[in-house]
Parts: C-alpha cells; sequence; structure tokens
C-alpha cells in the first residue's frame, strides 16, 4: 500500500470521526435534555419541514429548528423582502430589500450560513390549490408562518388528508397564539374556525399594528412544538399534544392555555368525513388584494410557468427595468409598478382594485 493511500484514508476517517464528533459536540446539550435524548435528536436530523411563510414567524421557526438540527426545510414564500418587514423578520437585512430578494431566496442564504449540512430548499412560490401538492410533499411537519386564511385553510385540509402535523400560529399587537394540529388526534383548524373570516372582518398587521417580539415568541413556540412532536416516536405524538391553544399577550403580560378538546371529539366535516373544499378549489388567475401594501396579486394560470426574458423584452422602454432571476420589475406607468414571478404571478403595486390591476396587466402584457 502507498503512503499516498494510506494517508488519504486516514484522512477520509478523520473527517467522518470529525464530523461525528463535531454533531456529538453540537448538539450535546439538547441530547442531555432528557425528554430529548439521543433518539430525539436523531429523529430531528432526520425530519424534514416545510415552512410556509417565510417572514417573521417563519423566520423565527425556521432558526430555531435548523439550529435543533432539523437541517432538510422547504422555505416557501410568495413576496420580495420589503423595509417594513425588518422590524420582525429575523431572516432579512437591509441588503436584502435593497436587492429585492424573494424572502425565500433571502432566508435560505441567511441559514445555510448557520449550518453548512443544511438541505435548503427554497420556493419563490404562492400555496394555493394547486401547488400544495408540490409544495408539501415528503415534509413530516408544516410550520404555519403564513399571513392569511386561505393558505391556512388550505395546509389544514392538506395536513388532514395526508395526516400530517401542523403548527398553526399568528401574531398581532401584542398577542400570539399557537396551536398544535395533529390530525385524529386534536381538534383540526376548521374544527376550531368553521369558515375563514372576510376580508376587513379581523384586524390585521396593517390595522392593528405588530410589536416584533410577539412574531419572534410564536415562531419559537412552534418550533418547539414541532421538536416535541419529531423527537418522538410515532406512536408517542398524541400524548405530547394536549389539545390546547395557547394565547399570550406581552404588553400586559398575559398567557392562557384554551382548552379545544370538546371540539376533537366532536369533529368537523374535514378532519370527519374527509372533505377538502379549499383544496378542490382551483387557483389560476385569482386576485389577492395584499392587505395594506397597495398592491394586488393575480395568481399564475395555465402551467403557471412565464418566459422572464421575454417579459424584460415586453417591459424594454419602462421606467426602472430591473430583472433578477425569480422575477422582472418595471414601473409601467407613474406610480404603478408590475412584478413578474417565474412561478406565473404578477403583483401590481400601486392599486388595491383588481379589476385595475388586471387592466393595467393586460395592457401591458397582454393576458
Ligand atoms: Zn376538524
Amino acid at each position: 500500500m502507498s503512503l499516498l493511500l494510506l494517508h488519504d484514508s486516514v484522512r477520509v476517517v478523520k473527517r467522518e470521526n470529525g464530523e461525528l464528533m463535531q454533531d456529538a459536540d453540537r448538539y450535546s446539550r439538547q441530547v442531555r435534555f432528557e425528554p430529548l435524548g439521543e433518539r430525539g435528536q436523531k429523529r430531528l436530523l432526520e425530519s424534514r419541514v416545510a415552512v410556509v411563510g417565510v417572514g417573521a414567524l417563519g423566520g423565527a421557526s425556521a432558526i430555531a429548528l435548523l439550529r435543533a438540527g432539523v437541517r432538510r426545510l422547504r422555505l416557501i414564500d410568495r413576496d420580495l423582502a420589503e423595509v417594513s418587514n425588518l422590524p420582525r423578520q429575523l431572516l432579512l437585512t437591509e441588503a436584502d430589500v435593497d436587492a429585492g430578494l424573494p424572502k425565500a431566496v433571502a432566508a435560505a442564504e441567511h441559514l445555510a450560513l448557520i449550518d453548512r449540512q443544511a438541505e435548503l430548499d427554497p420556493r419563490v412560490q404562492d400555496l394555493t390549490a394547486d401547488s400544495c401538492d408540490e409544495l408539501l410533499r415528503d415534509v413530516d411537519l408544516v410550520i404555519d408562518g403564513s399571513d392569511n386564511f386561505e393558505a391556512r385553510f388550505l395546509i389544514n385540509e392538506w395536513c388532514c388528508r395526508q395526516q400530517v402535523p401542523w403548527i398553526y400560529g399568528g401574531a398581532i399587537g401584542a398577542e400570539g397564539r399557537v396551536l398544535t394540529i395533529l390530525p385524529g388526534t386534536t381538534a383540526c383548524l376548521r374544527c376550531v374556525v368553521p369558515e375563514p373570516p372576510t376580508p376587513g372582518e379581523l384586524p390585521t398587521c396593517q390595522t392593528a399594528g405588530i410589536m416584533g417580539p410577539v412574531a419572534m415568541v410564536v415562531g419559537a413556540v412552534q418550533a418547539a412544538e414541532a421538536i416535541k412532536l419529531l423527537a418522538a416516536d410515532p406512536a408517542e405524538r398524541a400524548a405530547r399534544c394536549d389539545g390546547r391553544m395557547l394565547v399570550f399577550e406581552l404588553w400586559e403580560g398575559r398567557w392562557r392555555r384554551v382548552d379545544l378538546s370538546p371540539l376533537a371529539a366532536e369533529g368537523c366535516p374535514t378532519c370527519r368525513d374527509g372533505e377538502t373544499p379549499w383544496l378542490s378549489r382551483h387557483s389560476g388567475g385569482a386576485t389577492t388584494v395584499l392587505c395594506g401594501r397597495d398592491a394586488v396579486q393575480i395568481g399564475a394560470s395555465g402551467n403557471g410557468r412565464i418566459d422572464l426574458d421575454q417579459v424584460a423584452r415586453t417591459l424594454e422602454g419602462c421606467e426602472h427595468l430591473t430583472t433578477t432571476p425569480w422575477m422582472v420589475r418595471a414601473e409601467v406607468e407613474p406610480g404603478v409598478s408590475l412584478t413578474l414571478f417565474r412561478d406565473g404571478r404578477t403583483i401590481v403595486f400601486g392599486t388595491n382594485e383588481p379589476a385595475r390591476a388586471r387592466s393595467v396587466v393586460a395592457k401591458y402584457l397582454g393576458h
């Protein structure tokens, strides 16, 4: 055997041992925490989680999960980084805002610096009835970091159907809520909220404001709930869910748990009978007014994908034309700009009226 081969094999052993030793040291404090232990840690390292909405809640959850050893994260967010996100969103910097990065891409870049072995899968996409299967498949758990009930009802129906646990989170003003939903054991979202609120019925972060740390606490509690379930043997999971919703208010310092187990006993058409009305609706071309942002999103139609180079050529000559691998943006009229994403969505900034947004898109893009 040549010295070179011997040297190489020693180096390989050293590297493997080094990685093993690094992991053992890295997670030593968690492993010492008896309810987790080595078995729990191993399960965390083998888990895959989808985070829907990588903003204030999802960003905080993703950081806590990755640091805990959940290295396989699918990061789903349709939006671009905006300056008004900075007070709350732990995975965004001013440079990300300046570069107009999608939140999912910015989050993946920052998370990659925390753990070199992380397997991050950023998706600049909208969670819709049509995209649920693609975006949520092969995950062990879903974190809700979304900002709207349509996404939550889709997550709820998909997770009930696939028997995948998910963690609801909400934050507004100084109040936060977290509910762990384990299909077949706890109440589901529809058990608690039979119909989603109509637009304008509930206060939003735009109308009521939000204190940044509230969102971070919600995200951290969601991650803790996820860790409890992911680290458990599937047969032990039910024992780790007590079916109560955490509701807290950080300004006055109030914390309470609301027992939802009576609702779980009764069930609802989704978790009891398998009804999935939201998943059955096709979302092609749907318009969504983006609350408080003076913008309207027009969903993808057809197969969804668009040729961004072609779009950039079409919009040549418009003010502030910007092209990135994820989107094309241009100011088509004074105060009105279009942003087109690779997945086929268009956001029209400068109006709150779906009809006006559609006419702008028709005028400049012909669809
Ligand atoms: Zn239910």
